[in-house]
């Protein structure tokens, strides 16, 4: 991916927008961000594996904080998400630290997004920014985007967004000293909200925000964003909130105009959001044509219709042949050992009870067993190359055909194919 701007302060994308409200660098953030974005990653570079685990007061999801290397900043590692819909006990952890209902609330959200995945990412990304809070896009794995012919312009989708993007791969620590430093400034404005609910519902949901405000239920920043969770998650998973006497009758005659006016409160806020998010996608982002990796030139051979089976029943030739053929080597070593170690024992031991112990029990007993050894080292040697070359899920893709058809899965080659030593595995 190419990086056109390597790093963002503040004022690139907030002209225009609220003043900057603190003069100080945040003290307490949190890094929010989907399943295997990278957050984890990011959070040990930033505290150095310096943290505590702890538990959520009465849930078991994990608590991770730590303190940012050299600096007096708490970060907490918030649980994967995909939302903030609080349909999981991870989401609504998630949104209640955010909402600042596990005090204190962080000052400021790193979202961490997958490059790669930039759609389905940007979506918990864009529900963090309409929490009020100043927020700022780590735009991870781009060295993955890179490898799928993906270019990202960072200054776009930071002005599309309207929040700092930080470029960076956390594995490898790439622009984690831009964002060191971005971290020792003041933080951005909480940014403006850039997508908007279908007319009746933004209403609504500005009524209703407006009343939380009134009834001092809600800090004013988060007061939208909880509204809207209260009316499109008016069934299962409500807000507590939604059930307060203050608020019950006046949601109640939302959700009915809005059946009048034929707006679904659960899906519009999801399309409207994902609207937005494909538009700034598309103007953000350029697919280039998608190189081809060795693993995509190995991969049409090891996984074509014919091939795939020439390639597989060679490689298990190869693996029978070894097992049982190139092992007789070893194993003659193991049984002339064996032999030379019995004659040994005889030349040395009277005739007897205990001579016949020594070399009919102990010698000839483990030698039975130590005589497979070379068989065994081979199979697994092989099983273990298979498996991480990544060659064991190709050979089940391509198994899968045959296999399928005496109603049997492609990976069940492996048991059968066992059953050459043992039946069991087999049947
Ligand atoms: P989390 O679920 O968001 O906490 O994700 P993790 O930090 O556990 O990372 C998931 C996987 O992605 C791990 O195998 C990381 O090594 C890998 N990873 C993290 N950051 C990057 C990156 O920038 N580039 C690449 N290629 N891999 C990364
Ligand atoms: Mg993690």
């Amino acid at each position: 991916m190419k990086i056109q701007e390597r790093t963002a302060t503040p004022d690139d994308v907030m002209d225009g927008a609220e003043p900057v409200q603190t003069t100080a660098p945040v003290r307490y953030l949190a890094l929010a961000g989907n399943p295997n974005c990278g957050k984890t990653t990011l959070f040990n570079a930033l505290t150095g594996l310096r943290h505590r685990v702890g538990n959520y007061a009465g849930v078991t999801v994990e608590r991770r904080e730590g303190r940012v290397v050299g600096t007096e900043q708490s970060v907490l590692d918030l649980p994967g998400t995909y939302s903030l819909a609080a349909r999981s006990p991870d989401e609504v952890i998630s949104r209640d630290v955010l909402l600042g209902r596990f005090p204190p609330a962080p000052e400021m959200v790193l979202v961490v997004v997958d490059a790669s995945n930039l759609e389905r990412n940007l979506y918990l990304a864009s529900q963090v920014m309409d929490l009020g809070l100043p927020v700022a896009l780590c735009l991870n794995m781009v060295d993955v985007a890179e490898r799928v012919g993906l270019t990202v312009d960072v200054a776009l989708l930071q002005r599309e967004l309207g929040v700092p993007v930080l470029p960076m791969v956390a594995r490898k620590g790439q622009g984690l000293s831009e964002l060191k430093a971005f971290l020792r400034t003041p933080p951005p404005a909480a940014p403006a909200r850039q997508w908007e609910l279908p007319e009746p519902m933004g209403r609504e949901t500005q009524a209703l925000a407006d009343l939380l405000i009134r009834e001092k239920l809600c800090p004013t920043p988060s007061a939208w964003f909880v509204a809207l969770g209260i009316l499109s998650h008016a069934g299962a998973n409500a807000d507590s909130l939604a059930d307060h006497a203050a608020v019950r009758p006046a949601l109640d005659a939302a959700l009915r105009r809005l059946e009048a006016a034929d707006i679904d409160p659960h899906s519009a806020p999801v399309e409207e959001r994902y609207a937005w998010i494909q538009q700034v996608v598309d103007r953000a982002t350029h697919q280039g044509e998608i190189p081809v990796t060795w693993t995509d030139r190995v991969d049409a051979v090891a996984t074509h219709k014919v091939l795939g089976f020439v390639v597989f029943f060679a490689l298990m030739a190869l693996m029978f042949q070894a097992i049982f053929t190139w092992a007789q080597i070893p194993m003659g070593w193991v049984e002339q050992g064996q032999t030379t170690l019995s004659d040994w024992v005889s030349g040395r031991l009277p005739e007897g009870e205990f001579r016949s112990l020594i070399i009919d029990g102990v010698i000839a007993g483990v030698g039975g067993v130590v005589i497979f050894m070379p068989q065994i080292m081979f199979l697994f040697f092989f099983l273990g190359l298979l498996e991480d070359t990544g060659y064991m899920a190709r050979a089940a893709f391509v198994m899968d055909r045959l296999m399928s058809k005496v109603g049997l899965h492609g990976k069940s080659f492996i048991p059968l194919l066992s059953s050459f030593a043992c039946a069991i595995p087999g049947i």
